[in-house]
Formats: C-alpha cells, structure tokens, sequence
C-alpha cells in the first residue's frame, strides 16, 4: 500500500538484508536512495528492478517534493548506502514532511553499525548516546566530547580509519582511564573488535592503520573501567581468585 517505508539495509553482508525488506522492495514503485550506483548494485544482487531516484536532505529540495508527490498513490522505499537510513544518514526531512503531509510511514528494522558495534563491544549497553560522526577539527571533537563525557551511558561515534588515531589521542588526554571500544568492518572480512584504555588502543592503532568503517565507544564514567587485558586489572583479578581461594580452604 502506498506511504514510505524506510527499509534498512546491510552494512557489509549482503546476507543481512531482511526477508521484509527483499518484499517491500520488490513490491514498491521506486526507490529513493543516496548513491543510485551503490543502490543499483544491491537491487541486481536481489534481482529486483524499480526506479532509483537520488534523495539528499540537504542539496535536493526539489527531489524530496517529488517524492512526496507521490506517495498518495506509491509505496516509495527509503534506503541509504548502507544501513539504517536516518542513522547519520538522510532520510530526516523527508519522514518529518511526509508525516506532517499525512502519509503512513514506517521503518522496517535491520543493519545498523552503531547497534551493531555497541553489541560486540563488551562495554555496558544497558544505556548509551549515540552521537554520529566526530567531528574532525581537533577543537570541534574536543568541546563534543567534552560536552557529552559526564553523561551518564556509553557514548556511541561514527568515525573513519584515517581518523581513529587522532580521536583515540584526544581520549588520551581527555579521559585516560574511560574503557573504549572499536569496532571495524563490522560484518565483512576483517572484521575486528578490541576494547581497552585509550594508550592501549592507540598504541596498537599507531602501529596497525585502521583500514575501512570504524564505530568508536567510550564506556560511561563509572562503568567497570579497564579492560582485561589491561595489567592493573588482571593483577586485581588474581588478588581477588587468591583471596577467595583462601577464604574457601578456611
Ligand atoms: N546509517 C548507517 C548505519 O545504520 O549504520 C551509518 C551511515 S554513516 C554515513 C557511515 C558510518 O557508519 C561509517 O563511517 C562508520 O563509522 C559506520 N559504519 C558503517 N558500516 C560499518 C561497518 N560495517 N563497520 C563499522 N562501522 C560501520
């Protein structure tokens, strides 16, 4: 039936798009997506063939009155390069005035590398902010962290391979004892995740470029703190196993 439907879509494996979304695709008039290459090449994958039409919130007034044109009489499909659209992607003006209009909207749950990364990072996840990209000018990224590092929940980032150094350096300075986490290349080849205090990571970052797509977390301010690879920790660990050896052979 016609009104948008904002269909998440995978952000690496092809496998992880949803038997929903496969449907609503290949039931839909068209399709409103960021890159019609990038968009193009999923649909082949899945076999399905509809109108693409390129969506921006910010550069494309005139697409998105076009696509709202036609939602009286269209299903009209949302989708972003990858992922969950709306999620540091675009999508927003468009869902706010095609309700504001009337339309029936809805999202059809999937892939989406903040969640993703939150649930494979060890960190608490029972509360978190997820607060997009950092930004990349050394003064902007600091008064961002700085205004959200006392919230009380696990800080969620999107950021990129040639970046992650330079943030995991202000970390350093900012918040040393914060655990963080970074999770890379979320569901394809290389996928990796590591936790552990910021010296540690940009040591091994230093010395690993990070290649690809990054999700960066800083555990909350009195999370458990300290990763178990961390020295402090494992020595406190075994303290802890001697005395309640001890206590039990009393
Ligand atoms: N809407 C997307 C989502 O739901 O995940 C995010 C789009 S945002 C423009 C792209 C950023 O998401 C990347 O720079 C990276 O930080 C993160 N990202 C996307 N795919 C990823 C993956 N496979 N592994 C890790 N991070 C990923």
């Amino acid at each position: 039936s016609p009104g948008l439907y904002i269909v998440a879509t995978p952000i690496g494996n092809l496998g992880d798009i949803t038997l929903r979304a496969i449907e609503t695709l290949s039931r839909c008039g068209a399709v409103a997506c960021e890159d019609t290459r990038v968009t193009g090449k999923l649909m082949k994958h899945l076999g399905i063939s509809k109108p693409l039409r390129r969506y921006d919130d910010h550069a494309d007034e005139n697409a998105r009155e076009r696509i709202l044109a036609t939602l009286a009489d269209q299903a009209v499909v949302l989708v972003s390069d990858a992922g969950t659209p709306l999620i540091s992607d675009p999508g927003y003006r468009l869902v706010r005035e095609a309700k504001d209009l009337g339309y029936p909207v809805t999202a059809l749950p999937g892939p989406c590398a903040a969640i993703a990364g939150l649930a494979m990072s060890g960190l608490p996840s029972d509360k978190f902010l997820f607060a997009g990209f950092l930004p990349v000018k050394d003064k902007a990224r600091r008064d961002m962290l700085a205004e959200v590092a006392n919230t009380n929940a696990c800080l969620v980032f999107y950021e990129t391979g040639p970046r992650l150094t330079k943030s995991l350096a202000v970390l350093l300075d900012m918040m040393p004892d914060r655990e963080v986490a970074v999770a890379r290349e979320i569901t394809k080849l290389h996928e990796e995740c590591r936790r552990g205090l910021p010296a540690g990571l940009l040591a091994y970052y230093e010395a690993h470029p990070p290649k690809g797509e990054i999700v960066l977390m800083i555990g909350p301010p009195d999370g458990e703190a300290l990763s178990t690879e961390d020295p402090d920790t494992l020595l406190r660990e075994a303290l802890l196993t001697m005395k309640t050896s001890q206590a039990a052979a009393q």
